[in-house]
């Protein structure tokens, strides 16, 4: 390899001033290692070129990245490694010239290798004069920094789309704050909500898109301190446009810390939901209606049934009364009175079981339903209902048929699976009157399990899910009475004892009741016990 460093004067610490030797023979073998230690390095291309610009010499680092052996390239013109476009425009004796002036250049652009395919090159190009100050030719070296120019771009153009992303989002104001609270940048989002154009509003500070009276009590200064302190801030709150009208807004505010911890900014991100605060508002003004409806017409039914019992009861103890006067005591017809104070009392009995339902509700809804729970026989309380209702069962013309074999146990409340029971019992005489009823008391996967089935009316399909509700009521041609709240107290009994109530019903041809009800805190179930003899409570466990 021929080079102009290959020289049999050594480079002298006199000539340049650039390498300083501590004796002549040190220079002398610093020369040959210097060149030694050129025409190893891989990583810069390291050429020298005489004045006319042709190359002298080439290391090994100029063979890895152009890809000439030394052979090919020496003697060759330097501009062969400028791409065509820049040597149509004769820049590589631009470059010359630079040199020429100022003494080096260094540039990063695009190269060509042997194969034509590009590279990019960080290139230094420095004069080498002789003592007098003649050139005697230049010295370039080049790197390869293709791949970091390629993570340049793919970064920038990253952030590119992004910024182009952000900037044409529609949906969301997207825009940054600088630490003060000025807006520094805006996008279209922006623009759509808010009404101010990009260069209206940057610089501007975010508080005005804040209402007059939230301004004055500080709150986007109190926003952006939460922000700074917690990361983010949140909320959906009332905003103004630049017409001074307001919009529903759903608020982040982000904090932008740069890597030492220094608050850089915020960026914040707005939506406008009015439409969906409009449409929520309407919603529960619908619901607010219908309750009020449900109440009216609550009202409306509930002083009609509790009216219903009070005209009997009035006709009854007036003839009662009138009995009484206009006999004298030792002639009182006994069993006419009798009789008409059993009906006043079934009224009575009726009003205070309605005003009892009523009462329940209110316990129910306020969430003081309490449970006094004790063990028991479910068999035996439904024997007990069904002997209760026989005289009311015979008058409708329903056979009630019990199936219990043996006592089935639990700690439950009694009264209220007694109020449970005879709601579905009166029920189904009410709806299944003249028909068969059959009640079925067992034990099924642990649970407790009641049944009762009629062959009454049954419930329309699409009403079946409803009945449970309060205040949900048959709608029929016969007027059956009634609060439609039965169902609801018995649905509330059973899950505050942990079970469930179903119905399953065919229109016309009847409904089936099942009510499934764990045992209770503190009772296994014995599936095999053997009945009780007699009903009753059975002793605690
Ligand atoms: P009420 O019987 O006082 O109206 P409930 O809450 O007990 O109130 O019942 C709600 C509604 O469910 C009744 O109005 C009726 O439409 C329907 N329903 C309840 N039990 C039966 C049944 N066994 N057969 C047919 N429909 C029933």
């Amino acid at each position: 390899m021929r080079s102009p460093l290959d020289d049999s004067q050594p480079p002298s610490s006199a000539s340049g001033g650039d390498i300083a030797y501590a004796t002549p023979s040190a220079a002398r073998d610093m020369g040959a290692q210097l060149r030694l230690f050129i025409d190893s390095v891989k990583d810069y291309a390291i050429l020298t070129l005489d004045p006319a610009g042709s190359i002298v010499s080439w290391n090994t680092g100029a063979e890895r990245i152009k890809g000439y052996r030394s052979e090919e390239i020496l003697g060759q013109h330097f501009s062969r490694f400028y791409p065509p476009e820049d040597i149509t425009q004769g820049k590589p004796q631009q470059d010359l010239d630079t040199v020429n002036r100022e003494g080096r250049l260094e540039e990063e652009g695009w190269r060509v290798r042997k194969d034509h395919s590009l590279f990019w090159a960080n290139v230094v190009i420095t004069a080498m004069r002789d003592t007098q100050g003649q050139l005697v030719g230049y010295g370039q070296v080049t790197r390869d920094f293709t791949e970091r120019k390629l993570a340049q771009e793919q970064l920038l153009q990253s952030e590119e789309r992004f910024r182009l992303l952000v900037e044409h989002i529609q949906d969301y104001a997207i825009y940054m704050l600088d630490p003060d609270g000025r807006v520094s940048t805006w996008n279209a989002g922006a623009e759509r909500f808010k009404q101010y154009k990009a260069e209206e509003i940057i610089g501007q500070h975010f508080s005005r898109f804040f209402p007059p009276e939230d301004v004055a009590r500080g709150k986007p200064w109190y926003a952006l301190q939460v922000a700074t302190r917690e990361g983010h801030f949140e909320e959906e709150a009332w905003r103004v446009r630049k017409d001074g009208s307001l919009f529903w807004a759903s608020v982040v505010i982000t904090a932008l810390h740069d890597p030492s911890g220094k608050l850089r900014g915020f960026a914040k991100v707005t939506r406008d939901i009015t439409q969906r605060k409009q449409h929520q508002e309407r919603r529960e003004l619908e619901m607010l209606r219908d309750a009020v409806r449900a109440r009216d017409e609550f009202l409306s039914v509930a002083s009609h049934e509790l009216k219903t019992p009070l005209t009997p009861l009035q006709l009854k103890l007036t003839a009662l009364l009138r009995t009484v006067e206009n006999h004298p005591s030792a002639t009182l017809p006994v069993e006419r009175i009798a009789r008409d104070l059993e009906v006043a009392r079934r009224q009575v009995r009726k009003l205070s079981d309605l005003i009892e339902d009523l009462l329940d509700v209110s316990r129910i809804s306020m969430g003081q339903l309490r449970l006094d729970r004790a063990p028991m026989d479910l068999a035996s309380l439904a024997r007990d209902v069904v002997t209760r209702y026989a005289p009311q069962s015979a008058q409708v013309g329903c056979t009630v048929t019990l199936e219990a074999a043996t006592p089935i146990m639990g700690r439950w409340d009694r009264a209220r699976v007694d109020q449970v029971i005879t709601n579905l019992l009166t029920n189904a005489l009410k709806y299944g009157a003249g028909k068969p009823i059959h009640l079925r008391v067992r034990m099924d996967a642990g649970l407790a399990v009641l049944s009762v089935k009629d062959e009454g009316i049954g419930i329309p399909l699409e009403d079946q899910a409803r009945v449970f509700e309060r205040f949900v009521r048959a709608v029929s041609e016969r007027n059956y009475g009634g609060l439609g709240l039965g169902l609801f107290i018995t649905q509330q009994i059973i899950e505050a004892h942990g079970g469930i109530v179903q119905v399953r019903s065919t229109l016309g041809e009847g409904s089936t009741f099942t009510v499934m009800l764990p045992p209770g805190p503190d009772v296994t179930p014995e599936p095999g016990a053997p009945p009780e003899p007699g009903a009753g409570a059975p002793p605690e466990p």
